[in-house]
């Protein structure tokens, strides 16, 4: 118990205890800490929340922050979290760079590594590869022909990097609007792979990244339209008349020709 390594009397570590229990280096770590006088119970104390409780919240975020730590490709430099929630973009599909980010969209190569039965060949191209994120987004011929095709013209066969380093490498590097255009870029090759899975519908990579881009270019116009003001929305609200004076409220519609119903 920690309440057996402190003096209670003067409120000081117990450092001959401490030192005989722990190594040197935990020892002074420990004894470095500075006590204060009030006391209190020992308790179980999880230091993933604010007030020392546990929750799944931070249990989740905890393992997420420890794989990412250990993903090679990610242990360098900090993913720029706060960068992909101010992408201008459409808030819809604003969650589905996180879940490319952390390796969650659920393609064959995914569903199986996760223990579902499927067969896990791309259906989009004849080369017999596993649909996995990195296929399906950047090496597939398909992804392959709709980049080039995008407006940002990407050549997706000269990237050396496996696909999560390039995500986090254009996260990193790219601007918001750069990265507006990549990420709709993405959720275009995803629907597109989802009508051909679930409804076996093909469409060209070129048609379909220039309906991904209208979408965008749709989504940034309304952006910049002026505001509805406040005031215009209020609606008028009753008062009573003057004095000695009657108010009649009535309301009138048609129905049908040549009918007029009033109504009191
Ligand atoms: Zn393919």
């Amino acid at each position: 118990m920690v309440v057996d390594l402190i003096h209670q009397d003067t409120r000081s570590w117990n450092t001959q205890i401490i030192n005989q229990i722990f190594p040197a280096e935990i020892a002074a770590t420990i004894t470095s800490i500075p006590l204060g006088w009030k006391t209190s119970e020992d308790f179980f104390y999880w230091n993933r929340s604010r007030n020392g409780y546990f929750s799944v919240k931070s249990a989740y975020y905890k393992l997420q922050a420890s794989k990412l730590a250990q993903s090679p490709s990610n242990s360098e430099v900090t993913f720029p979290w706060k960068k992909l929630w101010s992408v201008p973009m459409p808030r819809k599909i604003k969650h589905f760079p996180y879940r490319v980010a952390y390796n969650a969209v659920p393609c064959k190569a995914n569903l199986l590594r996760r223990g579902v039965q499927v067969e896990v060949e791309c259906q989009s191209c004849s080369n017999q590869e596993a649909e996995s994120a990195e296929h399906m987004f950047l090496c597939c011929p398909w992804a392959r022909a709709a980049w080039f095709s995008h407006q940002i013209g990407l050549r997706t066969d000269l990237i050396r990097d496996s696909f999560a380093a390039w995500f986090k490498q254009c996260c990193i590097d790219k601007t918001r609007e750069e990265l507006a255009l990549i990420f709709q870029g993405l959720w275009a090759i995803w629907k597109a792979r989802n009508e051909r899975v679930f409804n076996n519908k093909a469409a060209d990579s070129t048609v379909i990244m220039q309906r991904g881009l209208a979408v965008l270019r749709e989504w940034e116009e309304a952006q910049d339209r002026p505001q509805v003001q406040r005031d215009e929305l209020r609606v008028n609200i009753w008062t009573p008349p003057p004095e000695g004076l009657l108010k009649a409220n009535v309301d009138a519609g048609w129905s049908g020709i040549p009918q007029l119903v009033l109504v009191w």
